[in-house]
């Protein structure tokens, strides 16, 4: 890199700021604005910023929290420095691996089980239900059948969580798929999800949910939940297991219909009550603490059932999880922060972290958010790591939407490399969504008309807005790889190598299907990285098949239980999507479940 003053324009909330960054030796040593009259909160951002990013030498670095856009404008600006300086952006890309991020944090976690230094009310239940999802929701139904006191917490201002966007569920041999002329049997569900993963997981679980789950349906229906139809989630599965909830929606056709019922049933459900705690006394379990209208609340219960929809929304576990967030999307709802794996782990409960999954997408920070299925998250476009070679058969996605993401988790940056004629022909279905409609991935499904002109103009706009950095266009290869500092001779030679497998009808490197074999031998080139959107965590509590929370010992800690996907067993490593409805189908057969055997505790206390 050349030694110098490179002045470049930072993008900010209100305005741009003019920023002088010095660069000598290789190294960023100096980042000031030229800008006068900041006001405090730029001042503070880029003191902030520029700290970070000269102490390690990286545009990787965290984002000053409450100040993203400028944060990022002040990254972008000075990602363009070193360009300009002649330098290689990816050698300013590392991850600083921040103590806290990579410690094992168990330790930390003990605070959950402390009891907060003042309580200003003490209330008593049998059972308390910490969610009220689409688990915590089926359990505090099956609670109001049931002669126990229950109480439902939820910590977001409204019930359903992630629930409110689920589409449907999994069923097998149910009424609905009988009416429809629909016969396939129960083992077939479970040859496949454990073929699927790799015969990993205990497949005890995934039998007892499969039995489950005709006498589930059939039980929600008696509810009052709506199902639409049953088939086979968009022609992705081998099966056809999927009930569509009514409106393809748990926010109508399942979460209205069960707190209704719930609270017909004499079930006490309470919204903005987050428990901020566990009682855990004489190794067992005795109840909760909770913010409740301002208070801190001590409820003293039997049993506790966990139903708090897991980790998706806490970054440091999603990079402990081994993901690189830095560019990440966290989609999902608010909420999901894995408060009760933490509550668990801290009452000694077994550590199924390692073995979690994620439910987890490919994302173009410059594009809308395509429905990944088609050019957007591979199929019949070329991938290319940091070295400007191929690392996996793009197509991976047609097999199952969350293999998309899987060999990302092992490099360093995926791009993603077309043409303008692939676009046009593969995205011509590519929606105009705004970014809160992709962040609550409304509109991600309604793909439904073809507009080749409107996918281009997207496509023009997002190279010309190119947010994040992330989409570049040239009219060769070699211009291509130089845009985003990779390898050019690797990259020429791969994509010449790819063009030469698309020619011959034969992958010699991956075995991809001919169907995706598409050559790059039209310019306008285009690449795109790859970065990845995270929706919710699957699993992190031990638990046995009874829903119980167990310890190291494989013993259960009397009183805790877990629902829906803070434990979710039957996913290791990875959610299966196979069959498509799997995790909801686990979410209600657990919810009920939990609570059964939780009353049978309850009882058996008295
Ligand atoms: C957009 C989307 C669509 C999906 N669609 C499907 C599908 O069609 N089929 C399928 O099988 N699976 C689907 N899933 C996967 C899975 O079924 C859902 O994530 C489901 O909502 C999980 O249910 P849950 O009860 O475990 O968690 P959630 O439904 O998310 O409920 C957890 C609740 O716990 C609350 N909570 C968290 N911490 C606390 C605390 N400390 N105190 C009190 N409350 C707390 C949260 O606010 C939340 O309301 C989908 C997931 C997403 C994100």
């Amino acid at each position: 890199m050349k030694d110098g003053k490179f002045v470049e324009q930072a993008k900010g909330m209100e305005r741009p700021l003019t920023l002088s960054i010095d660069i000598k030796d290789n190294k960023i040593v100096q980042i000031k604005s030229q800008t006068n009259d900041m006001s405090t909160l730029e001042e503070n951002t880029l003191n902030k910023m520029s700290n970070r990013i000269i102490k390690d030498q990286s545009i990787s670095v965290d984002t000053v929290s409450g100040a993203t856009v400028s944060s990022n404008g002040i990254l972008d600006a000075t990602q363009h420095a070193i360009k300009d300086a002649g330098g290689n952006i990816h050698d300013f890309e590392h991850q600083v691996q921040k103590s806290e991020e990579t410690n094992d944090e168990s330790d930390n976690y003990a605070k959950w089980i402390k009891k907060p230094s003042h309580i200003d009310k003490v209330e008593n239940t049998d059972l308390v239900i910490v969610g009220s999802g689409i688990s915590g929701l089926s359990a505090a139904v099956q609670a109001g059948y049931e002669d126990i006191k229950t109480i439902v917490l939820e910590k977001n201002g409204f019930v359903g969580g992630n629930g409110l966007g689920v589409e449907g569920m999994m069923g097998a041999q149910t009424a609905m798929q009988k009416k429809a002329g629909i016969n396939f049997s129960k083992q077939e569900v479970v040859e496949n999800e454990l073929k699927t993963i790799q015969y990993q997981a205990d497949g005890s679980f995934w039998v007892d949910l499969v039995n489950n789950t005709a006498e589930n349906i059939d039980w929600l229906q008696k509810q009052g939940v709506q199902f639409d139809r049953v088939d086979d989630y968009h022609h992705t599965c081998p099966l056809p297991t999927f009930h569509w909830f009514k409106g393809g929606r748990g926010a109508t056709g399942y979460v209205p219909f069960m707190e209704k019922k719930a609270k017909e049933l004499g079930v006490d459900i309470r919204t903005s009550s987050p428990v901020i705690g566990l009682i855990y006394e004489n190794k067992t379990v005795k109840g909760v603490y909770a913010n409740i209208d301002d208070q801190v609340v001590q409820i003293n219960a039997k049993a506790v059932i966990f139903a708090s929809g897991g980790f998706g929304q806490d970054k440091k576990l999603v990079h402990r999880q081994g993901w690189n967030t830095k560019n990440m999307l966290f989609v999902g709802m608010k909420g999901s922060t894995g408060d009760a794996y933490k509550m668990a782990i801290a009452a000694g409960a077994k550590d199924a972290f390692d073995r979690s999954a994620p439910l987890i997408t490919n994302y173009i920070q410059a594009l809308p958010l395509g429905n990944g299925r088609d050019l957007l998250s591979g199929g019949p476009a070329l991938w290319v790591n940091q070295d400007g070679v191929r690392f996996t058969d793009e197509s991976i996605t047609d097999r199952n939407a969350i293999l998309q993401s899987q060999p990302f988790k092992f490099i360093k940056h995926g791009y993603l490399v077309f043409t303008r004629k692939m676009f046009a022909k593969y995205e011509a279905n590519l929606q105009d969504l705004t970014e809160e409609q992709q962040k609550s991935m409304q509109g991600i499904d309604q793909f439904a008309d073809q507009d080749e002109e409107r996918a281009l103009r997207i496509l023009d706009r997002s190279v010309k807005e190119n947010k994040g950095n992330s989409l570049y266009k040239a009219d060769t290869l070699s211009e291509l790889a130089e845009k985003v500092g990779l390898p050019v001779d690797d990259f020429v030679a791969q994509t010449k190598r790819y063009n030469q497998y698309c020619q011959n009808g034969e992958d010699e490197e991956y075995g991809k299907d001919r169907k995706f074999l598409v050559a790059l031998d039209e310019d306008p080139y285009y690449i795109a990285r790859l970065d990845q959107s995270y929706a919710i965590s699957i699993g992190g509590i031990g638990e046995n098949r009874h829903f119980e929370v167990i310890d190291d010992n494989w013993n259960k800690i009397p009183g805790l239980y877990a629902a829906g996907i803070d434990s979710a067993m039957q996913y290791k490593e990875i959610y299966t999507i196979n069959l498509g409805g799997s995790c909801c189908a686990h979410c209600v057969n657990s919810g009920r479940h939990a609570v059964m055997n939780a009353t049978e505790y309850i009882k058996s206390l008295d």
